[in-house]
């Protein structure tokens, strides 16, 4: 049976969220953007309400959401400012790899940490010469008695500088590539791990972009999450349950685009009349309602396939490259519906426009996604 109706529950979540959103949010999201400063206390006062990390289960601390619930809760924080919702959903990206491959302890230390103060994680994967191509990393591991050797830098990592433990993917040889990659959680505080620039971004200017290096980083054999040849299929499982989630932010950005612009489609007047009532202004508004809808659809039914424990890879990325590239068509046409206003600073579509750019490029660009959909429609097929 189909259900397209949110329970009680469910109900509630979305406007506690956006209840924080309007409050903490949306007025401090342009001073952000500005600054580059993520804004530590409204992350604080989020972890406070279980909005950080949410999908972490309870026996570990979290509140043991369910999917389907975490991008609701990402649709309304990322309506208010993707940037500050990217750096908050950040923990989930890197908790993932653990909620799948770690064992009991793993899970127990770093996502305990997680649940018991306001702290940050992240997800090391990308290398200057590794982004789409995440077989061709070159950080390395050796092991040395019961411990490996961590060498190599990680760029464009989201929270890098904020992170207290970081999921690390190097590998016993880099000329193996899929076969030689391992998986490690590495503290910020272990010997030889140092936090390099922080990166000056087109948009999502709030969340912290930076390298992260390791040199010579002794990591205990605990601390071992995926072996040899287990650990480019642990990053792919993880983007696969986190795709889902980027689609929700851009679910959040595209209905920020066309609320703004119907609001300012209706007061806006030329030719005696408001703008609204152009037909052609009134076509990038329904535009706007069917991405929104449509992107919302495919997140839904992505997560839903997550909380059912079924494969997802295939609906994961037609959300995440539907709703990343309908959020970049939205956030340009709302700009248009602004006209000479929608370009300046004070209104708040640039801004959009700028955010929603690495939509298209972080966890799988818009091409790496149609590559993931065709192999899979393919292999339906063969
Ligand atoms: C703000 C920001 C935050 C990020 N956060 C993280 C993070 O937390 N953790 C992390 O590990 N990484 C993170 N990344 C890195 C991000 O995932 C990579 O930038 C992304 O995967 C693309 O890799 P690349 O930059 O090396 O581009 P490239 O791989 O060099 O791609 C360049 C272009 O070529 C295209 N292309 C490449 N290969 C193919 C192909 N086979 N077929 C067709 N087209 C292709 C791409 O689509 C793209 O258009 C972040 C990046 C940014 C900018």
């Amino acid at each position: 049976m189909l259900n397209f109706e949110l329970s009680p529950e469910q109900k509630a979540l979305v406007d506690e969220t956006r209840r924080f959103t309007r409050e903490k949010i949306i007025p401090i999201a342009g001073e952000a953007d500005k600054t580059h400063e993520f804004p530590l206390d409204v992350f604080k006062e989020a972890w406070e309400l279980g909005f950080v990390g949410p999908n972490i289960p309870e026996e570990y601390g979290g509140a043991g959401m369910g999917e389907v619930d975490h991008v609701l809760l990402t649709e309304e924080l990322a309506f208010g400012c993707t940037g500050i919702q990217t750096s908050m959903t950040a923990n989930v990206l890197a908790a993932t790899p653990i909620l799948i491959a770690g064992n009991d302890a793993q899970k127990k230390k770093y996502l305990g940490l997680l649940t018991s103060e306001p702290v940050f994680a992240a997800y090391a994967l990308t290398e200057p010469a590794a982004g789409s191509d995440a077989a061709g990393i070159q950080a390395t591991c050796r092991k040395d008695g019961n411990d490996w050797i961590v060498n190599g830098s990680k760029c464009f990592i989201t929270n890098a500088a904020w992170a207290s433990w970081y999921i690390v993917f190097a590998t016993v040889d880099p000329s193996l590539r899929h076969s030689g990659i391992m998986a490690f959680v590495i503290d910020r505080d272990a010997q030889g791990v140092s936090v390099g620039k922080t990166e000056d971004k087109l948009g999502q200017r709030a969340s912290n972009t930076a390298t992260v290096n390791f040199d010579d980083v002794r990591v205990p054999g605990d601390n071992v999450l995926a072996e040899e040849g287990h650990g480019f299929k642990l990053a792919m499982q993880t983007f696969d349950r986190t795709r889902p989630d980027i689609g929700a932010g851009a679910c959040g950005l595209i209905r920020r685009g066309l609320e703004e612009s119907i609001a300012y489609a209706l007061e806006r007047k030329t030719f005696g009349v408001p703008i609204a009532e152009h037909q052609m202004v009134q076509a990038l508004i329904a535009e706007m309602g069917i991405k929104y809808e449509a992107t919302r659809l495919l997140v839904h039914k992505s997560a839903w396939q997550i909380d059912q424990g079924g494969r997802n890879s295939l609906v994961a990325s037609y959300s995440k490259a539907f709703g990343a590239d309908s959020a970049m068509q939205v956030a340009i046409d709302a700009v248009q519906v602004f006209g000479g206003n929608g370009y300046m600073t004070e209104y708040p579509v640039e801004k959009l426009m700028r955010d929603a750019k690495i939509l298209q490029i972080y966890e799988g660009t818009s091409q790496i996604q149609r590559m993931v959909i065709a192999k899979n429609l393919f292999a339906g097929v063969r």
